[in-house]
Parts: C-alpha cells; structure tokens; sequence
C-alpha cells in the first residue's frame, strides 16, 4: 500500500524520489487545506471563433498557488484529486468561481460563455446536475452559458453511468464538448450516441500540422467527421498564425492556443480582449 502510494505520489505531485511518499501522504489534506486557504485560482483561456475572430467564451483551467511550491499545475494535483474523491469538492469550487466569474463579465458585456472541465468521478456523482443547478441558480446564469468538457477516457471508464449523467446535463441545458479527441479509446457508435455539441480536437495533432502532413490530415479528417455529426469543432494548441489559418482554410469553427493567449488569472481578460481586438483588425478576413 505504502508503495502504491509512493509510486503514485512520484507520478502526480513531486518528481523527488527520496521524498515523494512522505510528500504524497500529505498531498489529500494539502489540498483541502488549500481550498480553505483559498490557494486555488480559477485562470482562464479564450477561445476564439475563426470566423470572424471574436472572442466566443473562455475555458476554465485550475491553478494551485502553494506557498511553498509556487505553481502547481494541474497534471500534477488532478489525477490525485481524482483517485481521492477530493475532485468533487474542487469541480464545485471551479463551477462556484466559474459562475461568480462569469457574473462578473456578462454585467461588463466581456463574455458570457464558459466551458468548464470534468472528470470521470464528477460523472459518477448522480447528484452533479442538481449540484450544477443549485449554483447556475444562486448567480441567475442560464445553463446554456456552460460547456462541460470531458475526456472520451473520463467516459469510457464506466459508459452506462456517464452516459446517464451527460444526458441529465444536456437535458438542463448544458453543452458538452469532447476534449482531446483523437486521443482516446471512444468508438464513434458509442460517441454518436451521447448529446454531445463539441469535438475539441487534442493540441497533440494541431501544435505541429504546418509541418507535419499526416497531423494536418488527421484535423482535416477530424473537422469534416464533427461537421458531419453537425458538432462546432474546436482546435487546442494553436501556437502560430499558419496554424490559425490553415485551421481556418479547413472550415474549423473556434480556436484556443497560445498564439491567442496563454491561460491567465480572470482578471486580466479585459486587457487581453482590447490587445486581441487590436491583433485581430490585422488578420486576413477572408481566402488567402
Ligand atoms: P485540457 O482541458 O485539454 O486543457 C488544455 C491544456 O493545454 C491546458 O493545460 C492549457 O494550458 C494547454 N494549452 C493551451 N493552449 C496551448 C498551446 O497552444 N500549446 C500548448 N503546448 N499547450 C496549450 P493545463 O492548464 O496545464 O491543464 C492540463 C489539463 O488538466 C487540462 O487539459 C485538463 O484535463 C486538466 N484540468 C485543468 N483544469 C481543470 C479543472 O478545473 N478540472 C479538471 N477536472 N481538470 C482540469
Ligand atoms: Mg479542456
Ligand atoms: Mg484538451
Ligand atoms: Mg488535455
């Protein structure tokens, strides 16, 4: 058991061998201390419409401010809150900033849409689409301003029950999104079954398809498959203007990458929104 742990805690949270059992026995308290100390921090990335380059809405990414180990990205604290359950509590945390967030912005006509991460554990929660409700309620946002983002493997880890859940959240309202498509183990028999309005196709085949044929082949692929399903298609990891544009020449619907901005703290997207207007009257509107 002290092994499992160990292992885990050299995979999730600290690369440090010597002291990462130690480390990741204290990782579960850790993090719900850091929830009362309020060290998490809702940042955001815009994602943006190819068709006319305005900003649609923006995705929620957690960060942990730890006041030892500086930033904590989520790759090394998720996969650990979700084998602990404490994602539960996290995913409502997120959903409570999201809103309170979103509030904010639509009062300021910044934007009013916000797509929101997931995962497998969150689906297996009966409860999460009242738990949803509640808070949509408590800040008078709509449901369809949300967008639920999850992983086909999130999914697939147990299909019958997410299946019901997502079909609750579609029901209330909610869009779902699949993220990093391309990635997972999802047949499409399965997927066409599920309310789903969102293919995010996986930064993996976007970051280099300007110089990589087959990459570009497999967005190509991915963008005519979402457009057949009558599912928005969304591209991550766009790190150039080439990239940009070739999505743009595929027909793809919205675009999220660090060429548009790198995740950052909520309140710095009213500077970003007037720099990106500014950046965007330079790009070629149409064709070439
Ligand atoms: P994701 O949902 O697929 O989010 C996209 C990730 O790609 C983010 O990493 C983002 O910062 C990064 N990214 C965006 N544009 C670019 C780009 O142009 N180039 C490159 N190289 N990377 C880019 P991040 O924020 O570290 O999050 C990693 C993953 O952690 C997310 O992948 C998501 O699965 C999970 N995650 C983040 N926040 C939450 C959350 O609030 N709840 C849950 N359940 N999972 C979260
Ligand atoms: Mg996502
Ligand atoms: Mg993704
Ligand atoms: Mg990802």
């Amino acid at each position: 058991y002290a092994a499992k742990r160990a292992r885990q805690g050299a995979v999730t949270y600290s690369p440090e061998i010597d002291k990462s059992s130690q480390k990741n026995l204290s990782l579960l308290s850790d993090m719900r201390a850091a929830l009362e100390r309020n060290q998490f921090q809702l940042w955001v990335q815009p994602k943006v419409s190819l068709h006319d380059y305005r900003l649609i809405g923006v995705e929620a990414l957690v960060r942990w401010v730890h006041p030892e180990r500086g930033m904590v990205f989520p790759d090394q604290f998720i996969p650990f809150a979700e084998q602990s359950g404490f994602i539960r509590s996290l995913t409502h945390w997120i959903m409570d900033q999201a809103a309170q967030t979103l509030k904010l912005w639509q009062a300021q006509d910044l934007v009013l849409k916000m797509s929101v991460n997931i995962s497998t554990m969150d689906l297996m929660d009966q409860d999460l689409p009242q738990k949803f409700a509640a808070i949509l309620d408590q800040y008078a946002l709509a449901t369809s301003q949300f967008c639920l983002e999850i992983t086909e493997s999130a999914i697939m880890d147990d299909p019958v029950r997410a299946h019901q859940t997502l079909d609750n959240l579609h029901a209330m309202g909610m869009d779902l999104s699949i993220d990093d498509f391309g990635t997972g183990y999802s047949s499409l028999a399965y997927l066409k079954q599920l309310p789903v309005n969102e293919l995010k196709i996986d930064k993996s085949f976007v970051l280099k398809m300007d110089k990589d044929n087959a990459d570009s082949r497999i967005v190509k692929s991915t963008i005519d498959l979402a457009h057949n399903m009558q599912l928005r298609v969304v591209a991550e990891g766009v790190e150039n203007q080439q990239v940009m544009q070739l999505l743009r020449e595929l027909g793809c619907d919205q675009v999220q990458g660090y060429f548009l901005s790198k995740p950052m703290p909520a309140s710095q997207l009213t500077v970003w929104k007037q720099d990106w207007e500014q950046r965007a009257a330079q790009l070629p509107t149409s064709g070439t």
